[in-house]
């Protein structure tokens, strides 16, 4: 039988879960696994093009503590993929080559900002000074015109901070502002009585959110609750393992083949869906303006 394009997985996230510079009590990535190898990323970075996959997310540890994100990425990019880097921005120096990078090579750069300010921020992502560091390469970001995007996880602990963020958000402008409610997942389940937050409370600080947005900002605004990224996208991490979300436990990840395998793309088929319609959008302007 045959699959229906539009209803696999397009997109393919990949980790670098060595390490990361940061360490969120509620990460999904299970880190300290084997250093990344310059030769393996890059083959992973064409098995996903070549398995049909129309974007690649680089994230998990920074992505910008590799000398070589450059090269991975206008590899990507010449391969066909859209390309999505997420990175904590501690490793994102200022730099005219970055500069070049994120402007040329890169469709959309992820920055995480969890607060209005260091207080609330930092405290979420247990980095004092952080806030300060991702607000400085955010209107960097501005300034030189690259695509960003802001990520913003929702907790307990955060919550009631979110429509002051809102204004915050605003006026930074980003292409768009990603809202995910906390999921209890991998390593980060471990910290659930700490952050869980009920789906009500959730939906319920997106409508002021909403509200402080106004009918224009709000076209940035994309939202995520827990369940609504289970058996989208497979995980890749930097050795080439996938990875999705369990569909027996919440909290889990649960290993399917290695990207090298033979049949990986029915593997991953079987296991992960369509892109959330949400997250489609952030791709599909670019698309559509690079192809005319
Ligand atoms: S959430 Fe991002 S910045 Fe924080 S530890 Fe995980 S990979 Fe690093």
């Amino acid at each position: 039988m045959t699959a229906n394009f539009n209803a696999r997985a397009t997109r393919v996230v990949l980790n670098f879960s060595h390490r990361c510079a940061l360490s969120c009590e509620w990460c999904y990535v299970p880190f300290n696994t084997a250093r990344a190898q310059r030769r393996v990323v890059t083959e992973v970075v064409d098995r996903v093009a070549s398995l049909g996959f129309q974007t690649i997310t680089f994230g998990g540890g920074d992505p910008f503590q590799y000398s070589y994100v450059g090269d991975l990425a206008r590899r990507a990019k010449a391969a066909g993929l859209h390309v999505h880097i997420d990175t904590h921005g501690k490793s994102l120096t200022q730099s005219q080559a970055n500069t070049q990078l994120v402007t040329k090579a890169i469709d959309i750069v992820g920055l995480p900002l969890d607060g209005p300010s260091s207080d609330v921020h930092d405290g979420m992502r247990s980095a004092p000074g952080h806030f300060d560091i991702v607000m400085k390469r955010l209107r960097w970001l501005k300034m030189i015109g690259a695509r960003f995007k802001v990520n913003t996880i929702v907790s307990r602990r955060n919550v009631d901070s979110l429509a002051e963020l809102a204004t915050h958000v605003r006026e930074l402008a980003p292409w768009r502002w990603s809202v995910y409610q906390y999921m209890p997942l991998g390593p980060g389940a471990r910290v659930f009585a700490a952050h869980s937050l009920e789906l009500a409370e959730f939906r319920s600080a997106v409508s002021r959110v909403r509200e402080r947005l106004g009918a224009q900002g709000v076209s940035i605004l994309e939202v995520a609750d827990k369940d609504s990224r289970r058996s989208t996208y497979p995980i890749v991490h930097h050795d080439g393992s996938v990875f999705v979300h369990s569909k027996e436990r919440a909290d889990a990840l649960q290993p399917v083949c290695s990207i090298f395998d033979r049949h990986a793309r029915q593997e991953i088929d079987k296991a992960c869906g369509p892109e959330r319609p949400a997250a489609v959008t952030r791709y599909l302007p670019i698309r559509s303006a690079s192809t005319g």
